[in-house]
């Protein structure tokens, strides 16, 4: 159970009392004040999580998914990645990055020294874009999708309150920021988002599309300055690095 800061003053108070000849004081103020316990983030997001795994907001999507993609991770995470949407590996498991391109970013991740655990990842749009049937692969969000899913983004993010984002393509980008540009005009430098540094990189399925070393490098360098941004040690090994 979490302790209050009350808990220990009260303890601190009755050791006073116990060996002091005077009555220790405090004010009405003071203990109301220490009673404030700052709300779990797990907590703050389960609300959020329950409201997307019933959104019918996009009628088409509610009725294709076969279930909601929230996204997965630490909630007090300092990194967070944001993708476009489900595909169909996501759909079927519920988490986010979990097909070819999720295992690109997990080795990412891990290569950055972080568990994939220890940061969190969630895509624009929480349920799978649907595709005509009988057809293969993923379908691009609609801007007026992702424009309709956004606010529980938005909500993730303020709850998450993460150091850096990371935006993985340039769909992710428009998702996020409602603007449109080229990967060639946007990576490799620092945006923001709502005060928050933002960094743009390829999303790893364009890796797993274009496996020129080249192409490779700019994104682990996009990584390098996340990592110098969050004030991580690197390793001459990491700055050598190539994906
Ligand atoms: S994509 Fe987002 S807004 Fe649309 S139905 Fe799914 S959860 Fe709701």
């Amino acid at each position: 159970m979490q302790e209050t800061a009350l808990d220990f003053v009260i303890a601190a108070l009755q050791k006073i009392r116990q060996t002091s000849d005077r009555l220790p004081r405090a004010s009405r103020l003071s203990i109301e004040r220490l009673q404030f316990v700052a709300p779990n983030k797990v907590d703050l997001l389960a609300p959020v999580r329950e409201r997307v795994r019933i959104c019918t907001k996009c009628p088409h999507l509610a009725s294709s998914r076969t279930q909601t993609v929230f996204g997965v991770g630490n909630p007090d995470a300092e990194l967070m990645f944001i993708g476009e949407a489900p595909g169909a590996d996501e759909d079927k498991q519920g988490e986010p990055f979990v097909g070819r391109a999720g295992q690109l970013l997990t080795r990412i991740i891990e290569t950055m020294g972080f568990t994939r655990g220890e940061v969190y990842i969630a895509n624009i749009l929480k349920c799978r874009p649907d595709t005509p049937p009988g057809s293969f692969g993923n379908r691009t969000p609609t801007p007026l999708e992702m424009q309709t899913c956004r606010p529980y983004l938005i909500e993730q993010i303020e709850i998450i309150q993460p150091k850096v984002l990371v935006a993985l393509g340039a769909v992710a980008v428009e998702g996020l920021l409602g603007s449109r540009g080229t990967m060639r005009q946007l990576r490799g430098r620092w945006h923001s988002y709502s005060g928050t540094p933002l960094m743009i990189t390829y999303h790893p399925a364009y890796l797993l599309r274009n496996q020129t070393p080249s192409e490779k490098r700019k994104v682990w360098e996009d990584m390098l300055q996340v990592l110098e941004r969050l004030e991580r040690p690197i390793t001459e090994r990491q700055r050598n690095y190539f994906l």
